[in-house]
């Protein structure tokens, strides 16, 4: 008797010390990246200036107005004129330079704090997260406290999926009633939307859509291949994602089926509640992984969640390399489809479709913050203007959702998120890039501390702590 009290308190002892070992990792990770804080960081304090001499790209219209100023008030826009008299306020001399709103990301997947710096030193102002776990209510919770300097964080709850398990942990649903539950449930616990994927099946997805109507939640839609693709023009999907899903599901992967595609841009342009992110860098990576052997040991990987660029990242380019052991005209098919991506949004573009820009930033090789870049680049390769483009990451995302409204222009009583930018980026969007000021709800964060936020995040260590947060998720959210 006297052995199996022993070996029962030895257990206890073991499981307590790793349970207490975990916390302290997590508190550890969290601690590191308390650079984050408002109160650490000096030139955030304030959230009231004046900006004088600065030309601003509004982007409620196609236009720049030259030689403004600009009165911020608790983070918010109170005036714009050529001339503003006040006292006793920081001023900040922008002479030369361009005011833009700040850029927003309609589709990430963050995984640690770090990439919240990640987002600010280039540019982007406000995430849309779509793959919901408790830590990102966390993070949300602190970002609305004024607790941490970050984009404006909002996020959906996990991906719904039907009852069939379809290799990943999506939150599968077994009935009408549950989903039903669910949506409710979500709702009440702080996530800002509901998030429907692959595998929803349509008697599961009539509920989930009723409840989001009288729960009030928008829904953003990667289409499920177990309903029509012209099922997801319901009004209460306010997004659908990714282009390559338009040629997985209706062109059934025939990439000449122009009167399928037809049919799908025709759906497209009657459904003008539906914006469509198409997030061509994310699928374009397949393709940069497969040309580029060394991408995996590349200075931007560095910048990935160590988690996620050991499982995932690593996952996607082995798999894709032996595909093109087997058989090496995956490089062709994966690059036609990208082309492919690029022509159904010139198509889409003339029927006047709305684009927000997402990117999927967060996993496989797509690196937070720096991807929104590229997918802003790869709009322009298909016809849109500089100021079309822009409008994706600014207005066009502030318009989809209710709640996203007051932010994505600069106009009085907006919020104050906004880039100071060297150049024109209307003439040229690699303007974007390099801000020398980004401000959050007004609150100034000057070239140094992006820097320091880009060093802080670059080899960073926190591989157990993430996935202690990701089994969090396993074991709470089910
Ligand atoms: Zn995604």
């Amino acid at each position: 008797m006297k052995i199996v009290k022993r070996i029962f308190k030895f257990i206890v002892i073991i499981i307590g010390v790793l349970l207490l070992s975990i916390v302290i990792m997590l508190l550890v990770d969290k601690q590191s990246t308390n650079y984050l804080k408002i109160n650490n960081i000096k030139s955030a304090d304030n959230n009231t200036f004046l900006i004088t001499n600065v030309n601003i790209i509004p982007m409620n219209q196609d236009t720049i107005l030259v030689d403004k100023m600009v009165h911020i008030k608790d983070g918010i826009i109170q005036k714009v004129a050529d001339r503003i008299e006040i006292n006793g306020i920081e001023t900040l001399d922008a002479k030369n330079k361009y005011l833009t709103p700040g850029l927003i990301d309609m589709h990430v997947h963050v995984w640690d704090r770090y990439e919240l710096g990640l987002y600010l030193s280039n540019g982007v102002t406000a995430v849309r997260n779509l793959w919901g776990m408790p830590m990102h209510l966390r993070i949300k919770e602190d970002v609305n406290n004024d607790e941490i300097i970050s984009p404006i964080f909002f996020t959906t709850g996990p991906k719904l999926t039907g009852p069939e398990f379809i290799g990943d942990d999506n939150l599968q649903l077994a009935s009408p009633n549950e989903a039903k539950e669910k949506v409710i449930s979500l709702k009440k616990r702080g996530y800002d939307f509901i998030k429907t994927y692959y595998g929803l099946t349509e008697d599961i997805f009539d509920a989930v859509i009723e409840q989001a109507i009288i729960s009030d939640m928008d829904i953003v839609a990667h289409p499920s291949q177990k309903v029509p693709y012209s099922y997801h023009f319901n009004p209460q999907i306010k997004s659908i994602e990714h282009a390559e899903d338009i040629i997985q599901q209706p062109l059934n992967y025939n990439l000449s089926d122009t009167l399928k595609l037809k049919e799908v841009i025709n759906d497209f342009s009657k459904s003008k509640h539906s914006s469509f992110s198409p997030t061509l860098t994310v699928y374009n990576n397949i393709y940069q992984m497969l040309i580029d052997d060394n991408i995996l040991e590349s200075e931007q990987l560095k910048f990935m969640n160590p988690l996620i660029k050991k499982v995932d990242s690593k996952e996607q380019f082995d798999r894709w390399h032996k595909t093109k052991l087997r058989d090496s005209s995956i490089v062709k098919t994966i690059k036609d489809q990208h082309d492919l991506h690029i022509k159904i949004i010139k198509k889409l573009h003339k029927e006047g479709v709305t684009f927000i820009c997402g990117t999927d930033a967060g996993i496989g090789v797509t690196i937070p913050g720096f991807s929104i870049h590229q997918e802003l680049a790869f709009y322009k390769k298909a016809g849109l203007s500089n100021y079309e483009v822009l409008k994706t990451a600014t207005i066009n995302a502030s318009k989809t959702h209710s709640i996203m409204n007051n932010m994505g222009t600069i106009e009085v009583g907006k919020i104050a998120n906004l880039l100071l930018v060297d150049s024109n980026p209307l003439l040229d969007l690699s303007a974007l890039q390099n801000p020398t000021i980004v401000f959050i709800k007004g609150r100034k964060l000057n070239k140094d501390s992006l820097n320091y936020f880009e060093e802080k995040a670059r080899n960073r260590k926190n591989l157990i702590a993430s996935a202690v947060r990701y089994l969090e998720n396993l074991i709470f959210e089910k």
